[in-house]
């Protein structure tokens, strides 16, 4: 029987997610059509990405593009409310994703989110935008991936507790007192997962843990104190679910986003793609699971203090992330100045209750602005 391909809009085509969403795509030949590709500064990547798949719509930022792909340009707005578009892959860095995330919502489309600042900063906005609409957010984050699986065919009254993993970061046995010492290239090289820069660094700092708790609650609406976290260094736990019975389930792989990605393309099917590394129990190694050291990582306590002020402090977090983590990058700041420079701004910031966008935005910007203040006093 003949089936119309799902159309795809790819928001970060040339990232992570992105070229690991187009290595799902090529697995499964016909089902899906590439309707929009959005990167962010790679243009010779995007112009191969747009031979191989012929989309309608393409955009590079404010970036040149070769003459044949400059008729395609639009906003992302446009890609990711376009007719054909049936999946949004949402996968840009930062709150850029924010505008489209909600395009999309209003359009009714599924989002396929991998961009969790959407959630941590405006998840009552885009989980009322998507119930309004009869939208879908997909979670691409692979411990929530592994949530939706464990809870799917499971009533929401018989949950007690979320349980994320997280594999604890380059720095997981590394003393406290070396942490100021740490150099971009130490943050960077995550052990078990493969990402862009920013994520990678909030995994070092487990900022990426805090943010992924706020998203936790937004996209399966427990408390927060009914989500809690464990870290498992293998990476091979993607998150567990207990029932009020006590039992717990998990969902368990090898770490390899295009598992997540392609969970949430197929579904509700789950399909065979040879590519995918299958799961050996036996020749895996050990599993294992210790707490979470919040002395050392203060950014997840900070997320969770965020989290449970709510209104703007989610906002205000993480601006302030994004700025301090770009800011560690260019050397001008240390790692551990990341959290010292977002508890900062947490304590200066001058919250709004029941925010709107705009309040949102206005507490990024002020957030961002505070923290570049900060960092040009300190240095
Ligand atoms: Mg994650």
């Amino acid at each position: 029987m003949f089936k119309k391909p799902k159309g795809l809009a790819i928001l970060g085509s040339t990232g992570s997610i992105g070229t690991q969403t187009l290595d799902v795509v090529r697995a499964f030949p016909g089902e899906f059509k590439v309707v929009a590709l959005a990167a962010g500064r790679n243009v010779d990547l995007l112009a191969q990405q747009a031979q191989e798949f012929s989309p309608t719509l393409v955009s590079c930022g404010e970036h040149e593009l070769p003459v044949e792909l400059r008729g395609k340009i639009a906003t992302l707005e446009e890609m990711a409310t376009h007719p054909s578009v049936d999946i949004v892959v949402v996968g840009i860095p930062g709150l850029a994703a924010l505008s489209p995330t909600l395009a999309a919502l209003r359009t009714g489309k599924r989002v396929a989110l991998a961009s969790k600042e959407v959630l941590v900063v405006a998840g009552e906005i885009a989980m009322t935008t998507a119930r309004a609409h009869g939208a879908t957010i997909l979670p691409l984050d692979s411990e929530h991936n592994a949530l939706w699986q464990c809870l799917r065919g499971e009533e929401h009254r018989e949950v007690r507790r979320l349980v994320l993993t997280a594999s604890g970061g380059p720095f997981r046995t590394r003393p406290a007192a070396e942490l100021a010492q740490v150099t971009p290239e130490e943050a960077l090289a995550h052990p078990t997962w493969r990402m862009g820069p920013k994520v990678t660094i909030d995994s070092a700092t487990l900022m990426n843990k805090g943010f992924e708790v706020l998203e936790a609650h937004w996209l399966y609406d427990l408390p927060y104190e009914a989500i809690s976290v464990v870290v498992h260094p293998q990476s091979i736990v993607h998150s567990l679910v207990e029932f009020v019975d006590g039992s717990q389930k998990a969902q368990l792989s090898h770490p390899d986003m295009r598992m997540p990605i392609q969970y949430a393309l197929t579904y509700p099917q789950r399909r065979l793609n040879p590519a995918l590394p299958l799961l050996d129990l036996t020749t895996a190694g050990a599993l294992t699971f210790e707490p979470l050291d919040t002395a050392r990582f203060p950014c997840f306590r900070l997320a969770r203090e965020a989290a449970a002020q709510g209104n703007t402090y989610p906002a205000a977090l993480n601006a302030a992330d994004e700025v301090a983590v770009e800011l560690f990058l260019a050397r001008k700041v240390r790692f551990t100045d990341i959290p010292r420079l977002v508890e900062g701004a947490l304590q200066e910031h001058k919250p709004v209750s029941h925010p709107a966008l705009d309040d949102l935005l206005a507490a990024d910007g002020w957030s961002r602005k505070w923290v570049r203040s900060q960092a040009l006093v300190s240095s």
